[in-house]
């Protein structure tokens, strides 16, 4: 009897400490979600992750989920530095997702940011959040006036997201600091906006730091 006692607390035990990582996170909710490609599982275990993401690797997927996570993890990997915008593209093509419940291979992303960085570092994080990707041909950039909002396609929907001004001024006065500070984009420059990348990872919520309209297809504004 006191053996089954034991083994039920530890079974609620393990449940608990496995909770955050199980597939229906309640951050999830509205999504679908990601099925990989060639991997089982994508990384959660902290002992995977550079020292100075290690400590915030639990605390973001609590915060903002697992899709997001998968999506922040493919966008860094692929645009090669730990950046800010990436970061914000990631998110806003999950709350794209969660917004108009789209499956992956559906949904079509117009970009708005232009083809020159800072702001087109978004792409990257587009791209990887929603499976929109320039070889699948599911993506556009346009060039002309940039600014940091993409519209997403999805049946007769149409969502535009951009982000809040009070975001991007907070951005931008980071990134002008960076600069002065360091002279330009060298080695420092760079560490500092890791820095801040990670903890605009955690910090940023995407439920709160994009205007969201949606539209009916056909439509005028
Ligand atoms: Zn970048």
């Amino acid at each position: 009897m006191r053996r089954k006692g034991y083994l039920f607390l530890f079974v609620f035990a393990l449940l608990c400490v496995l909770s955050p990582f199980a597939h229906a996170h309640t951050a999830d909710i509205h999504m679908n979600r990601r099925a990989s490609v060639v991997l089982n599982e994508f990384p959660v275990d902290p002992s995977m992750f550079k020292e100075d993401v290690r400590p915030y690797v639990k605390k973001i997927i609590e915060r903002h989920g697992l899709e997001e996570w998968k999506a922040c993890l493919l966008t860094n990997e692929f645009h090669r530095h730990l950046g800010i915008y990436s970061i914000v593209g990631a998110k806003m093509g999950i709350r794209a997702r969660e917004i108009l419940e789209a499956p992956f291979d559906e949904l079509k992303v117009i970009s708005i940011t232009g083809k020159s960085p800072p702001l087109s570092c978004m792409n990257d994080g587009l791209q990887a959040a929603t499976g929109a990707s320039l070889g699948r041909g599911a993506i556009e950039v346009l060039e002309q006036n940039p600014k940091v909002a993409a519209v997403f396609i999805y049946g007769n929907k149409k969502l535009t997201l951009e982000i809040k001004k009070d975001v991007l001024n907070r951005i931008k006065k980071d990134i002008s600091t960076a600069l002065k500070m360091y002279g330009g984009l060298n080695r420092e420059y760079f560490a500092h906006i890791r820095e801040l990348s990670i903890n605009y990872w955690l910090e940023l919520d995407r439920k709160k730091i994009f205007d969201e309209t949606v539209r009916l297809k056909g439509k005028q504004k």
